[in-house]
């Protein structure tokens, strides 16, 4: 398989010990073949990596921050919005150190020798994260009328369910209300 040119590395050997500070601007064109663009993103990516080193490990930690286009869930007007992301992960030298690692961190075994990290990947799949499931429009007053609408109306809508949540919990915000003048 072709091995797609890396966009994203860290030069390990120009790592300081303690914590490093890369930035990195890119566009979401030169990740061609990443679905970025079905993700929403299609201008400027900027990513700030800390990297901290130590003895036994490289800690990164991947922050990045892009627009994404996209249409409104409920209304589908369309939406740009800033999404930021951040992913942790880390690169330990040494196989004696038998460790309890949290599940939730990204531990890779590298040796100490190596030149240089790729993280291309992990930068894509940190911006495919940062898009949430529901992206709908914060200041669009049409929007909430669009809502309402669709509330009042007989159909079974995705936002129904949602809508019954909110009203659950307004309803028993106000039993609490009422529980503490009792
Ligand atoms: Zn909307």
């Amino acid at each position: 398989m072709h091995k797609e040119k890396s966009l994203i590395e860290i030069r390990t050997s120009t790592l300081s010990e303690g914590i490093n500070r890369l930035d990195f601007t890119c566009q979401a064109r030169d990740f061609e073949g990443r679905r970025l663009a079905e993700a929403g993103f299609t201008g400027a990516i900027t990513v700030t990596v800390t990297a901290k080193k130590s003895d036994d490990e490289i800690a990164v930690t991947i922050n990045t921050s892009a627009v994404a286009d996209s249409a409104c869930d409920r209304c589908l007007a369309p939406i740009a919005k800033v999404l930021t992301g951040t992913l942790d992960l880390f690169y330990t030298f040494g196989t004696s150190l038998e460790r309890e690692h949290d599940k939730n961190d990204e531990y890779r075994h590298i040796e100490k020798s190596t030149e240089y990290i790729d993280i291309t990947e992990d930068v894509c799949d940190t911006l495919i994260l940062s898009v949430p499931m529901k992206m709908t429009c914060t200041n669009n007053p049409d929007c909430r009328l669009f809502s309402s609408h669709e509330l009042s109306g007989s159909r079974e809508e995705n936002e129904a369910p949602q809508a019954g949540q909110q009203t659950s919990w307004q309803e028993s915000l106000e039993k609490l209300k009422k529980s503490i003048v009792n």
